[in-house]
């Protein structure tokens, strides 16, 4: 009944849909830390959504740096950054639900694309461009649930709340923690990440730092009876961390994520020592590197893990007469780290979503958990709302060639519809 409504109500909206996702990835919305340009992005989301009639707000992140919450990023900028809220108010008695997205994007980075990045071009069923899976479209398929209720004068009897907020990526959160603060909380919620029509309703934790080691004397170069190079002591560090990845490998799993062949990854994302770089003649590195990734599963204790790495990581060091002579340091990239989060499947939450999932895709409608880390956390356990992600199909998030499938677009706007019609009824 409520997949037909759904249907019947996004009918007259299917090139308005993707019209927004494609105006969206048409403006720049990079986030680099500890910036963002987000706003003209919201403004191109606020006028679209102006001819609708919904109450449309556009506020300003900024109160964040004056906020005491444990996870504003103290080494962010949210001045001038604006998180959008649209409100189709329900006429009481009915559950709320908030449905949210990210509009910031990585940047587009070094590698060559196939179109324009920026061009929002549609092709063979394909919308191409940065920010097109992760997560422009997505937030193009909630707020075209609050559209259509609008369009068609349809009123729930719980609220709907459609938002999309600032600083999501580089384990920033700064969007959605001030939507939470300022109050627009709801029964539950669903995040629009690119899902491939799984429903998500668990995601890990992460923690990002960096292992530097100073070491060498600019006047020794080559001419001195020692040199001193931090290069091979950071290979013995990675055998250090080889042995984290074999360690996390054997973590209490979990049910959920017990069918993940690396339920906790640690990864290494970078290695410097010197540079390969024609200005630079032959010189030996006087500073190494190595950027680490660790993953957490949602039941861990984030802080007494990360406590346990860095008891092993000193005792390494104190045990290498290299690192004993040359100290490393430990530099947080995000701290503190982020935390994984967990809705059981026979929550009412989850059984209602991922009804209507199954009924517009079927099989595909996968219930899953999640690869990576993200915002979810904050809304579902800093603020007790039962949260989930649901997002369309597609692919080359944070990499060249990104895209996402056109038609599952409309069909996950279909989703979004047909589980708000359901939730708030
Ligand atoms: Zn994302």
């Amino acid at each position: 009944m409520t997949l037909k409504d759904a249907r019947r109500l996004l009918r007259p909206l299917r090139e308005e849909i993707v019209g927004l996702a494609q105006a969206l990835v048409r403006v720049d919305s990079v986030a680099i830390p500890p910036d963002g340009h987000e706003t003209k992005a919201q403004k191109v989301l606020r006028d679209r959504l102006k001819p609708y009639g919904l109450d449309v707000e556009l506020y300003d992140t900024g109160f964040l740096e004056r906020s005491r919450h444990p996870f504003v990023r103290r080494d962010r900028n949210y001045k001038g950054r604006h998180n959008l809220i649209a409100r189709r108010s329900g006429t009481g008695g009915g559950r709320s639900l908030l449905l949210s997205g990210h509009v910031d994007t990585v940047p587009v980075g070094h590698q060559p694309w196939k179109h324009d990045p920026c061009s929002g071009t549609i092709e063979r069923g394909r919308l191409h461009g940065r920010g097109s899976w992760d997560m422009k479209s997505g937030l193009a398929a909630q707020f075209a649930a609050a559209m259509a209720l609008a369009k068609a004068g349809v009123r729930l009897r719980g609220d709907l709340l459609c938002e999309s907020v600032v600083d999501e990526e580089f384990a920033g959160g700064g969007g959605t923690l001030a939507g939470r603060l300022r109050g627009d909380n709801a029964d539950a919620c669903a995040i629009a990440e690119g899902t491939n029509y799984s429903v998500v309703r668990a995601t890990r934790g992460g923690h990002f730092f960096d292992i530097v080691c100073k070491a060498g004397d600019p006047m020794g170069y080559f001419s001195k009876e020692e040199v001193v190079s931090p290069a091979i002591p950071m290979g013995r560090l990675l055998g250090w961390i080889d042995t984290w990845v074999k360690k996390r490998k054997g973590v209490r799993r979990g049910a959920t994520y017990a069918a993940f062949p690396d339920p906790a990854p640690v990864q290494v994302l970078a290695v410097e020592a010197n540079r390969f770089d024609p200005d630079v003649p032959w010189s030996v590195p006087l500073e190494a590197r190595i950027r680490v990734y660790f993953q957490f599963l949602p039941h861990e204790n984030v802080t007494a893990v990360v406590k346990t790495v860095e008891a092993s990581l000193h005792s390494f060091c104190r045990r290498d007469p290299f690192f004993r002579k040359y100290p490393i340091e430990i530099r947080y990239l995000v701290d503190p780290p982020l935390l994984g989060h967990e809705l059981p499947a026979a929550h009412a939450w989850t059984r209602c979503f991922h009804g209507a999932a199954t009924a517009v895709v079927g099989d595909e409608a996968l219930l899953s958990a999640s690869e990576w880390p993200c915002d979810a956390f904050l809304a579902h356990r800093e603020f007790g709302i039962p949260t989930l992600l649901f997002g369309p199909k597609g692919a080359g998030s944070h990499n060249a060639n990104e895209y996402v499938e056109v038609a599952s677009v409309l069909r996950t706007a279909e989703v979004y519809l047909a589980a708000t019609l359901e939730w708030c009824a």
